[in-house]
């Protein structure tokens, strides 16, 4: 991933993120304790400023720090800056997305069980990218000891990595993978409302938490949503 198009896309995010707070601590209101939509926003809204992405063009701030830098520092501002249990593992998922660009997959402990495996390739950017999702889904996976059917943020974001892995597979043109990766997390986050949770506050509720959406995988599905909407602008 470029430096311009990462840049671009944690500023979408941070835009999108903003723009659906309200609807994101509605949903954890209902199931959680209401602060993933306040907590995520204060969040991207930090990675802006520090970044220096604020600027015309989104440069400025930490212009020379390539792509797998760059989500590895965004990465350190979520962790630092916003609390729950989504901020340590968004902020585990973008480390570990910068560390699988940087050393082509290899940061990816070879201990964890492998939600999804992309391996090393040649090169390419939808492999890369492929990749980059792959080892940020592993990274919460492992941190969270989640998997699909919890009710979390994996359930949006496996199905978007394994679309993702299986159009890079077959040779699809970057953004069409991308695109059918955002419906495939957007699809998986509509799953989630019937479901029981598994892990996090939610799961308190037990049977209480069925018929409504999980917020992360809500959120989730908002970030994939803006990588798709963004890598053609990179
Ligand atoms: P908190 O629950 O600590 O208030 P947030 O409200 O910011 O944190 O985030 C809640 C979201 O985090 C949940 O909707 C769920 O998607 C996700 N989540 C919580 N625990 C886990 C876990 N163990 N693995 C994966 N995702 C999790
Ligand atoms: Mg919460």
């Amino acid at each position: 991933m470029s430096a311009s198009w990462v840049r671009t896309w944690l500023r979408a995010c941070a835009a999108l993120v903003h723009e659906r707070s309200a609807w994101l601590t509605e949903l954890d209101a209902a199931i959680g304790d209401g602060d993933h939509g306040i907590n995520l926003d204060r969040g991207f809204a930090l990675v802006v400023a520090r970044l220096g992405l604020d600027g015309e063009d989104g440069a400025g701030g930490a212009p020379d720090l390539p792509g797998d830098a760059l989500l590895r520092e965004a990465g350190r501002v979520i962790l630092g800056s916003v609390g729950g249990a989504s901020g340590a593992l968004y902020g585990r998922a973008l480390q570990r997305a910068g560390a699988a660009l940087a050393d082509g997959g290899a940061a990816v402990p070879a201990e964890h069980d492998r939600v999804v495996v992309v391996p090393a390739d040649p090169g390419g950017e939808a492999p890369a990218v492929a990749r980059a999702l792959g080892a940020a889904v592993d990274g919460i996976a492992a941190l969270g000891r989640s998997a699909p059917g919890d009710k979390t943020m994996l359930d949006a974001l496996v199905p978007a990595a394994v679309s993702l892995r299986a159009s890079v597979v077959a040779g699809q043109e970057l953004g069409v993978a991308l695109d059918l990766a955002a419906d495939a997390a957007e699809r998986g986050a509509e799953a989630t409302i019937p479901l029981v949770a598994r892990r996090g506050r939610a799961s308190y509720l037990g049977e209480r938490s069925a018929g409504h959406l999980d917020p992360g995988a809500a959120s989730s599905a908002l970030l994939v949503r803006a990588l798709a909407v963004t890598w053609s602008r990179g």
